[in-house]
């Protein structure tokens, strides 16, 4: 059977992988998965979204099911808006961090997370096998507007943190949206809890002229430079649809997010005396010390915002923290969340009193290196089959298969071998304590992969 969900949800080029016309087919499919039940609808700023929108919306009515509009929102809303007004699920338009011309189709379940591979078949076989349900003209579904999704999201938020204590500190923040749909809901609750906002790349546009969908830290110059030049506490950028934030300190330095996720992950154990800390097996050794420092148990995942989100569900975890700074804050919602990843830093600069840079220097620290060699789909069950056999051979601590294969050389230092689920290569990260290291380990196993190949 054919394969419509790579690992987040349905993604490709506009008029070209995704057209309107599949978008129909797909919508149609989804809703006979949903067999006539209410499901919000939500899309980004992308310039492809409101089309696609109507194209979904139109496949959902037609296969009988009820329609709400949400309209324009992060993803974390829209999958917040399923839960907090209980639809039987959801539909979000949105390619993310991916370059403008892309788009993409999640797919939402009741708890307010993208619905698991498993259930994700059911679609495909629906969709595949010719099995939509097409309701009969007096049995297609009603579309009504749900226009208080947004202004319920904020509410709820602000609620999972002491907003008087953040407030006393009167915290100057720059928000960077990266022109993402975030501009409708994290410079707003910022506001509400007291925080004086600068933002930048706040106007919602589809093309993303700013820095691009995602906040990388090369891109982010111009943040550091506002916060700098502005004596601000702490910048703040967001991807595409707001689901991922990446921290720039009070001096200007940007920290990618296992840093700023250790630095939340460590706040929260110690305040619950502990807990479960779920993480892809591609994060960094510092969310198992601070784990294992403060009480934490870790359970390391496959790689996919998704398998996290479920993970933390079934283990009633504490925290999920993805490198890329994704934040799964339970209390809230179990998916990841760009503005309550603020709240939560915020509340961590309130409580330890000084500058997110002194709290980073504190922090153990570790080198990671990153490479990819080309490989095409059809070699790469082969070629990660042989590497095994040889990397059982070697010398190593330890060797995971949770997601590729992992080789810990030892406690600190550790190379993963993954091929990617979308493109025709594999991926190489390693990390050590010093960058030296990392970046031998990667030339190494490259070298292996390449012999394989050959
Ligand atoms: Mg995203």
């Amino acid at each position: 059977m054919g394969k419509l969900f790579g690992t987040n949800g349905i993604r490709g080029k506009f008029g070209d992988e995704l057209t309107v016309e599949l978008a129909v087919k797909i919508a149609l499919s989804i809703g006979t998965y949903f067999n006539g039940g209410e499901i919000l609808v939500g899309f980004d700023g992308r310039v492809s979204s409101p089309i696609l929108k109507r194209a979904v919306i139109s496949g959902l009515l037609a296969s009988g099911c009820n329609v709400a509009h949400a309209g324009m929102l992060p993803t974390p809303v829209l999958q917040f808006g399923v839960k907090y007004f209980k639809y039987d699920g959801g539909v979000m338009i949105t390619a993310s961090h991916n370059p403008p011309e892309y788009n993409g189709i999640k797919v939402i379940g009741p708890d307010g997370i993208e619905i698991p591979r498993r259930e994700e078949e059911k679609i495909e076989e629906v969709f595949f096998e010719n099995k939509i349900h097409r309701a009969a003209w007096n049995e297609v579904g009603r579309i009504k507007e749900e226009p208080n999704v947004i202004q319920a999201y904020i509410d709820e938020i602000i609620k999972q943190v002491n907003v008087r204590k953040i407030a006393s500190r009167k915290f100057k923040v720059v928000v960077d949206p990266g022109n993402g749909v975030s501009s409708l809901t994290t410079p707003i609750v910022l506001k509400r809890i007291g925080c004086e906002v600068i933002t930048i790349n706040d106007v919602i546009d589809g093309k993303f002229p700013g820095r691009g969908p995602e906040p990388i830290p090369k891109v982010l110059g111009i943040v550091s430079k506002m916060v700098s030049s502005s004596n601000a506490d702490l910048g703040v950028s967001l991807d595409g649809d707001g689901d991922r934030a990446i921290f720039t300190d009070e001096k200007g330095v940007t920290h990618w997010g296992d840093k700023s996720g250790a630095i939340i992950e460590k706040y929260l154990l110690q305040r619950e005396g502990g807990g479960i800390i779920v993480t892809p097996v591609s994060s960094s050794k510092l969310i198992e010390e601070i784990a294992m420092k403060y009480n934490g148990e870790i359970i390391w995942t496959r790689v996919g915002s998704v398998t996290v989100s479920h993970k933390l569900k079934e283990v009633n975890g504490t925290l999920g923290i993805e490198e890329n700074g994704g934040i799964f804050y339970p209390p809230h919602q179990l998916v990841r969340d760009g503005t309550m990843a603020t709240l939560l830093m915020l509340e961590v600069l309130t409580h330890e009193g000084e500058g997110l840079s002194k709290i980073v220097d504190k922090l153990p620290r570790y080198y990671n290196y990153k490479d990819k060699i080309p490989c095409p789909h059809n070699l790469k069950k082969k070629v990660m089959e042989k590497m095994l056999l040889e990397v059982k051979c070697e010398e190593a601590v330890k060797i995971e298969t949770i997601d590729g294969i992992k080789i810990w050389k030892d406690e600190n230092k550790w190379v993963l071998i993954r091929p990617s689920g979308t493109e025709p290569i594999i991926r190489i990260y390693a990390e050590a304590k010093s960058n030296e290291e990392a970046k031998e380990l990667v030339e190494k196993y490259k070298e292996k992969l390449r012999g394989i190949l050959a």
